[in-house]
């Protein structure tokens, strides 16, 4: 059955007609051509590479940027076909989100002229793939900490250093990798098979299973002057990398929560207890179901409301951090009660939903843990810093 959408507040009526058709064509995409294959992908922990080229034809890497190919669709188009990936699975929501935000936007913001041209069409046609070397095994939310090395050598520089949890990293024909250098910060594009550089993917995931996760390593890694972003200087450039990443987060998780409470709301009808009664018909379990509904009306409204600001410029890091907290934490509590209104069913693949809540955890923790968000939303409202 095609998706139906899940609109209980008429959020549609908000949508321009060009939105709508942006949805439409994502939504048709994700059920014929990310659905069928998902089940599966997830069982053997598989990335789809097959889908690259499909999603690079509708425009979804870099789909809000504009120039070298990009769609130049509006912050909420763009923000309706997250949603509808993620739909289907966060796994591959991740791999556009870090195209195109991660590696495409911090190109095009900071990059020099050669470094647009050789990778931007590349990355927006899915010729190429990229990743976003940020994390390190010992500083995940404090990044400022980062161990990664760069030292100029001439006109190179030498990296070492490792970076962990790195999605698309062993299918990146290119690494954007933030090292510490003795002006601050600064990032680098490091190609596949420069000598010293390598990568080894992360097994056992019960989570993001679809998605390819790895570790860097970088040993006296050489690479030019010109592979350096020229105008990425200090943390604010990888922080505002993660600012796109996060907003595109803030529609996506959408997606999956309506496949939850969709799949429960269905199933809780035609599932009979007691006196062939559907369980629908108790009030604790259309308690949950308004529960979620009402939350996934709230996280609409915010999502379309934050796409609106973002395409008058107006939005800031601030917004974004309450948009992907709250979302994610609404879309999580929707996987674990639609989970609980399933049963034993809803244990196994043959519904969506553990998969998304398995999903749902590591979206809670990667782009800012939700307790980092919580403190950038402290600080905006009481002017004090209490991340330390
Ligand atoms: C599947 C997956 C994909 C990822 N992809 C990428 C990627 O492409 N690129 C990349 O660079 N990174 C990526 N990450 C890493 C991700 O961004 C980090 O995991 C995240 O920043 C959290 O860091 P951490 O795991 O080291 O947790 P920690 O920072 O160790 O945090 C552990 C716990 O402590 C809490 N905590 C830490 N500091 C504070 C504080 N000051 N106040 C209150 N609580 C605090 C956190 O909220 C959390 O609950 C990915 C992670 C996963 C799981």
């Amino acid at each position: 059955m095609p998706f139906r959408g899940v609109d209980y507040f008429s959020v549609d009526s908000l949508f321009s007609e060009q939105e709508l058709l942006v949805r439409q064509t994502a939504r048709r995409f994700a059920d014929e051509r990310i659905l069928p294959l998902i089940r599966d992908c997830f069982r053997d922990a598989r990335f789809p590479k097959e889908l690259i080229p499909e999603m690079a034809d509708l425009g979804f890497f870099g789909a809000n940027l504009e120039g070298y190919g990009c769609a130049a669709m509006s912050n909420v188009e763009y923000g309706l076909v997250m949603q509808e990936v993620e739909r289907v699975d966060s796994g591959i929501r991740s791999f556009v989100s870090v195209q195109g935000a991660l590696v495409m936007y911090p190109i095009l913001s900071f990059g020099s002229d050669a470094q647009k041209n050789k990778w931007l069409p590349a990355l927006q046609s899915g010729k190429a793939i990229g990743c976003f070397g940020l994390t390190e095994p010992d500083f995940g939310s404090n990044p400022a900490g980062m161990r990664a090395t760069a030292r100029r050598d001439g006109d190179s520089w030498v990296l070492n250093g490792e970076k962990t949890w790195i999605t698309n990293g062993g299918i990146s024909d290119v690494a954007l990798v933030w090292a510490r250098a003795e002006e601050g910060v600064l990032g680098f594009l490091v190609e596949t098979g420069t000598p010293g550089y390598t990568t080894s993917d992360i097994h056992g995931k019960w989570s993001m299973r679809a998605s390819v996760t790895s570790s860097l390593s970088f040993s006296d890694c050489r690479v030019k002057e010109s592979d350096r972003l020229p105008l990425a200087k200090g943390l604010k450039a990888p922080l505002s990398c993660l600012s796109q990443a996060r907003y595109g987060i803030g529609w996506g998780v959408i997606g999956a929560a309506m496949d939850c409470y969709e799949t429960a709301r269905a199933y809780s009808v035609l599932r009979k207890q007691f006196d062939d009664k559907p369980i629908a018909s108790h009030q604790l379990v259309q308690e949950k179901l308004a529960w979620m509904i009402t939350e996934i009306t709230k996280a609409q409204l915010l999502a379309l409301h934050a796409g609106r600001l973002k395409d008058q410029k107006k939005l800031d890091p601030a917004h974004v951090s309450m948009l992907k907290r709250n979302n994610t934490a609404i879309a999580l509590d929707c996987a674990r009660l639609s989970r609980d209104l399933l049963g034993a069913n809803g244990i196994t693949d043959e519904y969506p939903v553990m998969r998304h809540l398995c999903n749902l955890e590591t979206v809670k923790t990667y782009e800012g843990t939700d307790h980092i968000h919580a403190l950038v939303i402290g600080e905006r409202v009481t002017g004090v810093a209490a991340y330390k």
